[in-house]
């Protein structure tokens, strides 16, 4: 536990962050005390910890970057005082974290954010490793993934990403954070929020035509899509006229997966497929809750496999009880079964879980460990690391990569992760976006709760009228 203090009054939930990933280290309650100051040219920031009688002043100058705009001089003086609090506790702990004093969802925006102030890209790395701490492997990843990117980033602006969510699974895991429902406990839920959906499928389409917007992509997930029974998977992919366009449906639990569903999803134009077994360990997929056994993976990988699908498969590091040694062999395995792309995320646990305290999540250095095995191994493979992003609470302060064969590449993940295109979303929970000249970003929500999005998602369609007209601004 750990309490913030800060003079003046400011950045106190960006400080919290840079403080969290510190609470594993120390045994006993603490505080950290931040006293800023600043001149026309440095500020200074003062930072104390206390930890029982122990107490320790760590004092950090940084020069100031000349600039006019007031939201640019703010954001440099909160990037000062986050840098001192983690280098405070870097030094009090000993713990050097892999992305520095970086907390952001989305490390490439600091990286296309230097570039486009005329960054030099082969000083990117030493600059994320000099005004963050960010590791140099770390540096070096972003780096390969700017790269990456580049060619996957020229959206027209009335392009659109179109997404569907679907809220249900077979069962729920441990560590899930998404809208959600036990497909078996919702059952009497899941025709009529079908209903809804497909409305607001009609809605949208009408909208995207209405407005001139083309469809890049689309996008079907959760949840787990397969979860429906054959004849609803087939009513929502019917009413999604989109052909030819790169087409996902996040199938995720194997034991979701059959020929059938399969077979629909190529007869209504699905070109890619996800495929999760998170874990290839029985023990580790009974203890977070997955009810599927590791064949049910092997099976539902090679039917899509043969029904002609580019496959990804997710892989989670730091789940309670997952040893290195079983977290190398479900990085080995799915790579020798040929996945197109494998996205690996480090766990997240959500704060006041029972799992956060647990004595089977491996410690943080070992999460950290697994994560530079999956990166090494995947590159040596052939696989190349093309997009990234970071969740709050995730074990050792880490991050998700999703890496892919070369021309695998999905377009949707690169474009939604560096918010380059708009997103027009269906379903409880689903969040549209657009992105406005200038990289302006409005957003607008659904319903989250499944049962309020029955009732009173309908009511709520005039909203997205407004929102995706090309009158709309603020
Ligand atoms: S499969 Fe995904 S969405 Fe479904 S319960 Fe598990 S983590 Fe949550």
């Amino acid at each position: 536990m750990f309490k913030i203090i800060s003079y003046p009054a400011e950045f106190y939930d960006d400080l919290r962050l840079e403080v969290a990933p510190f609470d594993r280290y120390l045994d006993n309650e603490f505080i950290v005390e931040r006293k800023g100051e600043e001149n026309d040219e440095e500020y200074t920031n003062k930072i104390t910890i206390k930890e029982g009688t122990r107490e320790k002043e760590y004092s950090f100058v940084e020069a100031k970057h000349s600039v006019e705009d007031e939201l640019l001089k703010q954001r440099y003086k909160k990037r000062a005082a986050k840098r001192a609090v983690y280098e405070a506790l870097s030094e009090y702990t000993g713990v050097k974290l892999p992305w520095g004093s970086l907390t952001g969802i989305r490390p490439t925006h600091l990286a296309y954010e230097y570039l486009n102030h005329g960054g030099d890209k082969h000083r990117l790395a030493e600059y994320l490793e000099e005004s963050f701490g960010v590791s140099p492997k770390r540096a070096r990843l972003i780096y390969d993934i700017i790269e990456a990117q580049r060619k996957y980033l020229n959206g027209n602006s009335s392009s659109v990403n179109f997404y569907i969510h679907i809220p249900f699974c077979p069962s729920r895991c441990s560590y899930c954070s998404f809208t959600s429902l036990d497909y078996q406990k919702a059952n009497k839920m899941v025709e009529p929020y079908i209903e809804v959906l497909l409305e607001e499928i009609y809605e949208s389409c009408e909208i995207i035509e209405k407005n001139g917007y083309k469809v890049d992509s689309v996008y079907i997930g959760g949840g787990t899509p397969t979860s429906l029974d054959p004849e609803l998977l087939r009513k929502v992919l019917d009413a999604v006229p989109f052909r030819d366009v790169e087409y996902t449906l996040e199938a995720g639990r194997p034991d979701t997966i059959t020929e059938e569903k399969l077979e629909i999803c190529r007869q209504f134009g699905v070109t890619r497929i996800s495929v999760n077994p998170q874990t290839l360990d029985e023990n580790v997929l009974s203890l977070i809750g997955r009810h599927h056994a590791a064949c049910d993976f092997f099976n539902a990988f090679a039917m899509a496999k043969k029904a002609g699908f580019i496959i990804n498969t997710d892989l989670i590091a730091g789940l309670p009880s997952q040893s290195m040694q079983i977290f190398q062999n479900d990085v080995e395995t799915v790579a020798k079964l040929g996945a197109d792309n494998i996205t690996v995320h480090t766990l997240s646990i959500k704060n006041g879980s029972a799992m956060k305290n647990s004595a089977e999540l491996p410690r943080n250095d070992e999460t950290e460990a697994m994560m530079n095995f999956a990166i090494d191994s995947l590159t040596e493979k052939g696989y190349i690391p093309y997009y990234l992003y970071r969740q709050k609470n995730m074990l050792g302060n880490l991050e998700n990569i999703g890496f892919t064969l070369d021309g695998c590449q999905c377009r949707n993940n690169i474009t939604t992760m560096e918010e380059t295109l708009s997103v027009i979303a269906c379903g409880a929970g689903a969040i549209g976006k657009r992105i406005f000249a200038g990289g302006r970003i409005e957003r607008l929500s659904n319903l989250h709760d499944v049962k309020l999005y029955i009732e009173q998602g309908k009511e709520r369609f005039f909203k997205k009228r407004i929102f995706y007209s090309n009158q709309f601004t603020i």
